[in-house]
């Protein structure tokens, strides 16, 4: 009964919370007690689809989710409550507020009066005390057995606790956003284009610049279900289209200037280091006409470094794994790889400038080498087992978009919140 009782009193709580801050989350959890009055099932989904859009009482009025027409009530009616209790007056005393929520949500004294669209969650809200469990003995995280990736060890060197999700847990994984969907359409255009074009030249602009523009509509069209709206899809294909066009003036410009050839797209990358097999794949392997020498080069749709010098550090501190690892794979493959670059594609509004490291002199090859024995030991170290503890980053900007942000129980305090208390 007390139980019982309790679902009531947090839910009263939440809701003057609700009143004064306002939060989401605080609002997220009001939806999916007993009392909001909207199905269990419902308020998941309503959850589940605000989490990505932080935007919970909209979704509602939009009626993003099809439901039957009882339930649509049921969730109005939720978020008409939910603004009624947000504009209560400033000034209203905490007795004349809980009444105000009470009244609002005509809400029981206990839960055998909660609605009959809650029967499931009254027989939850009864419980019985069960003798604890003897707790298992302690040990490693299974040796890992699969394949490793250049970006697998970029995690595991960002935050073991995020790799030790996201690799060994198989924790569920972020349901993808705006962002990601943009990054996949964007390459799937360019391995198009290129397959057209493996040697861009300027007597054929006119006509590069036509099939680009296709490519990249086709490409979002195939990635349409990435958007959560048709306005959010319809702005993502202009910036990319205006990406795209400055992509052609920097290809045009790279073709006056050393001309080359692409030889693959979405080339397979694999290696074996010390016994561990690495893959992955390469966006684009180029040779230089004149030199012969071959280019690796990965499109980046997020956001990078700015400088070769800043991505050289990157490498330096074994914080980026990628580049050195296509140079050892393509070398291993017989390739004599003269070039890295990374091609930034992420800002509508700047010229295409990318960072290009020439091996040798922007980036020596003993520190490729180094890179190399950093990523044997951290395979080394993955595939022992003997990892008990998987330590949390230092670095709350790590954290920003974390996939497993509301599971980790140790990350560390965001910038704002660090000198707070
Ligand atoms: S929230 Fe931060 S500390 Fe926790 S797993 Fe993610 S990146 Fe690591």
């Amino acid at each position: 009964m007390r139980a019982r009782s309790a679902v009531v009193g947090s839910f009263v709580e939440d809701a003057l919370s609700w009143y004064r801050t306002g939060a989401q989350a605080t609002l997220l959890r009001l939806l999916r007690s007993p009392c909001s009055g909207v199905p269990h099932d419902v308020a998941a989904a309503y959850a589940t689809l605000a989490r990505r859009t932080s935007d919970l009482l909209e979704q509602i009025d939009r009626g993003q989710l099809a439901l039957p027409s009882e339930d649509r009530d049921r969730v109005l009616a939720f978020a008409q409550r939910m603004r009624r209790i947000r504009s209560l007056p400033a000034d209203l005393q905490e007795r004349a507020l809980r009444d105000a929520v009470v009244q609002t949500f005509s809400l029981p004294s206990t839960a055998e009066e909660l609605p009959e669209a809650h029967a499931v969650d009254r027989e939850r809200a009864e419980f019985e005390l069960a003798d604890p469990l003897t707790p298992e003995p302690a040990s490693g995280v299974a040796a890992w057995q699969k394949h490793f990736s250049a970006s697998a060890l970029n995690t595991y060197a960002e935050c073991a606790r995020k790799w030790f999700f996201k690799y060994a847990c198989a924790a569920v994984e972020d349901p993808g956003s705006a962002a990601s969907a943009y990054g996949s359409a964007f390459h799937l255009a360019l391995e198009d284009f290129h397959g057209e074009f493996p040697r861009p030249a300027g007597a054929q602009e006119p006509l590069m610049r036509r099939r680009i523009r296709e490519y990249v509509t086709w490409a979002f069209e195939r990635n349409r279900d990435g958007f959560e709206t048709p306005v959010e899809f319809e702005l993502q294909v202009r910036r990319a289209q205006r990406t795209a066009a400055r992509y052609i003036d920097w290809l045009l410009a790279q073709e006056r200037e050393a001309p080359f050839e692409v030889l693959g797209r979405e080339v397979a990358a694999e290696l074996v280091l010390d016994g561990h097999p690495f893959v992955g794949y390469i966006d684009r392997l180029d040779r230089d006409e004149r030199s012969g020498g071959i280019g690796v080069v990965d499109y980046k749709t997020g956001s990078i470094a700015m400088t070769p010098a800043e991505y050289c550090n990157q490498v330096r501190r074994f914080r980026d794994f990628q580049l050195p690892f296509y140079y050892w794979a393509r070398t291993a493959a017989g390739d004599r790889v003269t070039r890295l670059l990374l091609i930034p594609l992420k800002d509508a509004l700047l010229d295409v400038r990318p960072i290009v490291l020439r091996v040798g002199a922007n980036i020596a090859v003993a520190e490729l080498e180094r890179s190399r024995s950093r990523m044997i030991e951290l395979s080394d170290e993955l595939a022992s087992g003997k990892i008990e503890t998987f330590k949390s980053t230092k670095d709350p900007s790590a954290c920003v978009f974390c996939a497993y942000a509301a599971a980790c129980t140790t990350k560390p305090p965001a910038e704002g919140q660090r000198f707070a208390s």
